[in-house]
């Protein structure tokens, strides 16, 4: 059912919110709550107001210890169950999510502190979507059987792994945990998963309205911070996979971590995406000259908290100062206020550490040179907001050898810089570590194309950016990843092959 959202949704805790969160939230381990082996509970601030609003279990290796054995206890069961069961139950979470659409979208946003309308419009519906999309593969998917000669035949069967780990970040929390738990869970795998510290509440509100639908120990939440419960389960010897999305330098530990037991390891890391602005597209002040402008503003999605934020804008030098001027109209026009306000386009970064290194990356632009062309500053808000987490929309100008064009700042920082020609622009579209996300933006088809088969990234956007269907593979070149999630692909990742090879003939071999 769709509603009509109101105008601003009430903060949780007053009398007509949409969510009340608990006042604390232990593990969810075997089906039930479960207080931590260490007695310890951190306070979680909401980014909106700077003010704690819950507290939550502080996980150890003791609690990985007790959510693996759950799990490996629910997999005997749940191995044997059907795709046919299991899609069931995927379809009937998103079923239950799209129910409970705006409790979820606000969890999300107090806890997270992006703006309602994208908590709405986007995140959860396309995490609804996620679970939809992975009921329909795993049915779907066939087994091969391949004839080797007229009296043997080779059977493949998929298999599930067993128990896996995962670990996700912050900015998109309930998100992130779809795009893992909808693979693994329809690959018949069970699951523990530890979500980041600094937004562990709104996985929590999820998980009490879909726990019914879910056989206990199947899924698993320890929270907790990264060394003292991340690690834990990274290194875990009863773990048969560790899937990781976060910083590359968390994403190289992790894979030394699985290197111990050898097993397999999908990680979603950094990035420093380049969105290319071709000339053509001012040949005329038109809707698609206003498409791509929204393009050039599309930085602040998110607060820039975006793996594949289009934090460098790269213009072609023959229109670079008249489409910047328009891109910088844009950008002003970009409306920070409460992120539970529906006309709020930016809201408050997700933690006091993040707003703090994002203000350190606008000192090192300064002191490196660069060209502050607008914002550059916290903005300090008023009222309830006075404590929240709030960052002007940033842009400067400078060269992509600077620091804030090559380090990832995870803000709505813009780091912008021109070029020449087609081969300019492809070069420095590609001269970074990274390679997750980019946009080209053209009015000729052919330039589109070889753009975005030249550039260097798991996923390219085409006159469009920030679109994360299910169904189109998402990932990493070089230090942005291993592995493709959010596609069918990802199934390979939580499934062993069976290969039964039988032999029709009648007769022995005749070696012996
Ligand atoms: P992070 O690496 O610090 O933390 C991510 C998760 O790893 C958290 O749950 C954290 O507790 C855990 N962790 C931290 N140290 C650990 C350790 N030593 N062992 C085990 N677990 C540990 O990253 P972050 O700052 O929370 O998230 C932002 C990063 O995530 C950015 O770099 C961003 O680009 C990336 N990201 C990537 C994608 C993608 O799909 N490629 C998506 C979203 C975010």
């Amino acid at each position: 059912t769709v509603t009509t959202p109101p105008n601003t949704y009430a903060s949780p805790g007053s009398p007509d919110a949409k969510v009340q969160f608990k006042p604390r939230y232990d593990h969810f381990i075997g089906g039930e709550y479960v207080a931590p082996s260490s007695g310890q509970y951190f306070e979680n601030p909401s980014p909106v107001t700077g003010k704690a609003f819950t507290e939550v279990a502080r996980g150890n290796a003791a609690d990985i210890d007790k959510a693996v054995e759950a799990a490996w206890r629910a997999f005997d069961t749940w191995k044997k169950t059907t795709v046919t069961e299991r899609a069931l139950m995927l379809n009937r979470i998103a079923d239950r999510m799209e129910e409970n659409l705006e409790t979820l979208a606000v969890a999300e946003t107090w806890d997270n502190g992006k703006p309602i309308r994208e908590s709405l419009a986007a995140d959860i519906p396309l995490a609804i979507d996620h679970f939809r999309y992975f009921a329909g593969a795993i049915r779907a998917q066939e087994g091969s059987t391949g004839e080797i000669d007229g009296e043997t035949v080779a059977y493949h069967f998929h298999e599930p792994l067993g128990v896996v780990g995962q670990i996700i970040p912050w900015n998109f929390p309930i998100l992130m945990a779809v795009w893992k738990l909808a693979p693994a869970l329809a690959a018949g795998n069970c699951v523990v998963l530890k979500p980041a510290e600094q937004t562990p509440a709104s996985i929590h509100v999820l998980i009490e309205l879909i726990q019914d639908l879910i056989p206990a120990g199947v899924l698993n939440i320890v929270n907790g911070f990264g060394v003292e419960a991340g690690a834990p389960l990274a290194s875990h010897p009863n773990i048969r996979k560790i899937a990781f999305t976060g910083e590359t330098t968390t994403g190289r530990l992790i894979m030394q971590m699985a290197s111990e037991n050898l097993i397999p390891v999908t990680l979603e890391l950094g990035g420093k995406s380049p969105n290319l602005f071709f000339a053509d597209v001012a040949d005329q002040k038109d809707d698609f000259y206003d498409k791509a402008l929204e393009g050039f503003t599309f930085f602040n999605l998110n607060q820039g908290e975006v793996c594949t934020c289009p934090s460098r804008a790269l213009v072609q030098q023959s229109i670079y100062d008249g489409f910047v001027a328009d891109g910088l109209e844009r950008v002003k026009k970009v409306k920070q206020g409460h992120p539970l306000s529906m006309d709020t386009m930016i809201g408050a970064q997700a933690s006091n550490d993040q707003l703090e290194k994002i203000l350190s990356y606008m000192d090192i632009g300064k002191q490196e040179g660069a060209k502050l062309l607008i914002g550059g500053e916290r903005n300090v808000m008023e009222g309830e907001l006075a404590e929240g987490y709030y960052i002007q929309p940033t842009v400067f100008e400078g060269r992509n050898s600077m620091r804030i064009f090559q380090e990832e700042i995870f803000g709505p920082v813009l780091s912008l810089t021109s070029f020449t020609d087609y081969d300019d622009a492809i070069k420095i579209a590609n001269d970074t570590l990274y390679g997750l996300g980019a946009g080209v933006w053209s009015r000729n088809g052919q330039q589109l194309y070889r753009a975005g088969r030249d550039i260097q990234a798991g996923r390219v956007w085409s006159n469009t950016y920030h679109q994360y269907p299910a169904g189109a593979a998402f990932g990493g070149y070089k230090q942005s990843g291993i592995g493709r999630e959010n596609h069918k692909m990802m199934l390979d990742h939580y499934q062993q092959t069976k290969n039964l090879l039988v032999s029709y003939a009648d007769g022995p071999m005749g070696f012996f």
